[in-house]
């Protein structure tokens, strides 16, 4: 087999870790720069943690229709898509359901710990509470909606970076991954992209862990065991369960998926922990392959998803 030398670097962008890899390594300081603008535009467009993003300006003022940006109806277009293929799994309208749960900014700055709060248990006010024009390009919702695209803004970041920066490259293939979110673009290397699958985006490359070979399109995972906090005791985490307002309770702590795009394995990574056990009838109907770990640690592996080589 032949290997082909990659280059690679490795940063922070959006609260997480990203990295950039390309086959073709004389080019890879501009396949960088041609992500990281796409990233600091995904970043000013649809980032919570921002004042004076889009997305906040459309949540401090519901009820009114407002213009939004090319790129902004795009990152609102995915979060409804995933609304949409998920049957409201996934929901855009999660912001206070997550803010109230503790997750009220960039999660490096959350303690780990604090006292009791009061988690309130009631369904979201759901995607339908968003008025999308697509065409027009203008958004409008509902009093008391909190948009949050948290889930479906990375990974359209990681898809678009991916896309940009093979343009900048001109030829090969790049790789872009933000915290786990992964997106592939262009020819991917001799034997296809290796791709670690951890729990933790953080986490080392290391020869023992299981890893899968993808060509194309994306992979993602979603994982409630590492952004997670405790308060008055009880464990809280960042995926919530749209149906009662409150973290997701079901059976699976990771869900990593492959599929034709870093959105949609996005989508599916993070219904499938909403989800639970209705997840693997979902992911197979939708040919999703798809690696789930439950909460004592056993793997499995869904759809397709391949045994681990020894
Ligand atoms: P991910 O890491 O892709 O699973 O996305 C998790 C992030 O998406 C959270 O930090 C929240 O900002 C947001 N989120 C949490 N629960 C949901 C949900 N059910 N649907 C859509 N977004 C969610
Ligand atoms: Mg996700």
């Amino acid at each position: 087999m032949t290997t082909t030398l990659l280059g690679i670097v490795d940063d922070r962008a959006l609260g997480t870790d990203m990295r950039v890899i390309v086959t073709r390594p004389d080019r890879l300081a501009e396949a960088k720069a041609a992500a990281d603008d796409v990233i600091k535009a995904i970043d000013a467009a649809a980032s919570r943690f921002r004042d004076d993003s889009e997305l906040s300006r459309i949540n401090r003022e519901p009820g009114r229709r407002i213009a939004v940006s090319p790129l902004m109806a795009r990152a609102l277009a995915a979060g409804l898509r995933g609304a949409r293929l998920t049957g409201g799994a996934v929901d855009p309208t999660v912001g206070s359901a997550v803010r109230l749960a503790g997750y009220d900014r960039d999660f490096a700055a959350i303690p780990a710990d604090g006292s009791p709060i009061t988690v309130s248990v009631t369904r979201v006010p759901g995607w339908r509470a968003i008025e999308f024009d697509e065409a027009d390009r203008t958004v409008c919702v509902m009093q008391g909606v909190e948009i949050d695209l948290g889930a479906t803004a990375k990974a359209l970041a990681s898809d678009l970076a991916a896309a940009a920066a093979l343009e900048a490259v001109g030829s090969g293939g790049v790789l872009v991954s933000l915290g786990g979110d992964i997106a592939l673009a262009g020819d991917a290397p001799a034997g296809g992209w290796a791709v670690q699958t951890s729990e933790d985006s953080g986490a080392p490359l290391d020869e023992s862990e299981e890893t899968i070979t993808i060509q194309s399109g994306g992979i993602a995972t979603s994982s409630i065991t590492v952004r997670r906090w405790s308060r008055g005791g009880v464990v809280l985490h960042h995926i919530i369960d749209p149906a009662t307002g409150a973290p997701a309770s079901g059976p699976w702590r990771t869900a990593s998926v492959v599929a034709g795009s870093c959105v949609d394995a996005n989508i599916a990574a993070t219904a499938a922990i909403v989800m639970g056990e209705a997840a693997i009838a979902w992911l197979a109907a939708n040919k999703l392959p798809a690696r789930l770990v439950d909460r004592d640690g056993i793997v499995h592996r869904l759809a397709g998803w391949p045994a681990p080589r020894h």
